[in-house]
């Protein structure tokens, strides 16, 4: 299977060429960055840690298409949204592990990956797809007597804020207990903010350092609360996911799909 890597040069886009080297029915055929990166034309291997690869990184998706049978995304919202139209427009099967998409992004996303093998998924990680399930008995049990609060944690480095998973578990949180996200979702807290009302949902974001990703959900009522939490110790959680996402879409049907279709997590969310 031929896999092309975009983003090449980022934190992702080096643990996704490792693991693609090391699987055995992997071939790494291309590598792409936005043009302009000053990595552009070295070679993919030398510039993660992994040896001449004979792929120089390149900076025309269509270019980098040509030779994939599927296009791993991490890199940034417009960048993933060149790149599904590209796939889209060349029938190639493609995964976005990017987040950070607005509305009107995520609805063109919708429209547009459908037309091909898209998975777009905000975490790729076996944990957090579990959590998502979690959370979603968890608040169905409780219903509205219990407050929730969202806190996640991320290094310094990220650009986008709530993290798209802890978005997605507020959708989950809202979508279980019939609220709408749009009204209840309080994105931090400063002033006189006044008594909690019973429908809010907070979702809080913390930055420092090298945190790779922390999601708590918590759950709390006079006297008790309960907290799940997933904490991913390296990006290779993300990235396994990524490398199984690709490997299980190249032979689907054309079809907008996320991880928990990959997972088999999906019948009863
Ligand atoms: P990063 O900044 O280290 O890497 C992004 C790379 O994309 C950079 O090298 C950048 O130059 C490149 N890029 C920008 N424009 C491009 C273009 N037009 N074509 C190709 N490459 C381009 O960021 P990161 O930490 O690797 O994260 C990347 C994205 O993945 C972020 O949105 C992040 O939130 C998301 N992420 C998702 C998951 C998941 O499981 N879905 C996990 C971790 C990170």
């Amino acid at each position: 299977m031929k896999v092309a890597v975009s983003g090449a040069a980022g934190r992702m886009g080096g643990r996704i060429l490792t693991l693609c080297r090391a699987h055995p029915e992997i071939e790494i055929s291309a590598a792409l960055e936005a043009a302009g990166h000053p990595y552009v034309g070295r070679d993919a291997g030398e510039i993660s840690g992994l040896g001449t690869l004979h792929v120089p990184i390149a900076d025309d998706v269509y270019k980098v298409l040509e030779s994939a049978d599927v296009l791993i995304d991490f890199s940034s919202p417009e960048a993933s949204m060149t790149n599904v139209k590209a796939a889209a427009e060349t029938g190639k099967a493609i995964v976005v592990g990017t987040t950070g998409f607005s509305e009107d992004q995520r609805e063109a996303l919708t429209e547009i990956g459908s037309a091909t093998r898209c998975l777009i998924a905000p975490n790729m990680s076996m944990g957090v797809n579990l959590l998502f399930k979690l959370v979603e008995s968890v608040s169905r049990a409780l219903g509205d007597e219990y407050d929730v609060e969202i806190v996640e944690a991320h290094h310094r480095m990220k650009k986008d804020s709530p993290s798209g998973t802890a978005g997605k578990l507020a959708e989950i949180v809202a979508r279980a207990l019939n609220r709408d996200l749009g009204t209840a979702g309080v994105y931090g807290r400063q002033g006189l903010v006044g008594e909690r009302k019973p429908e809010e949902i907070g979702i809080m974001a913390l930055r420092g350092g090298d945190i790779v990703g922390e999601h708590t959900v918590m759950f709390v009522t006079n006297g008790e609360r309960i907290e799940l939490t997933h904490r991913a110790h390296s990006r290779d959680a993300f990235a396994k996911g990524a490398v199984q996402a690709a490997v299980w879409l190249v032979s689907r049907p054309n079809g907008l799909y996320d991880m928990q279709d990959v997972l088999g997590l999906k019948e009863t969310s």
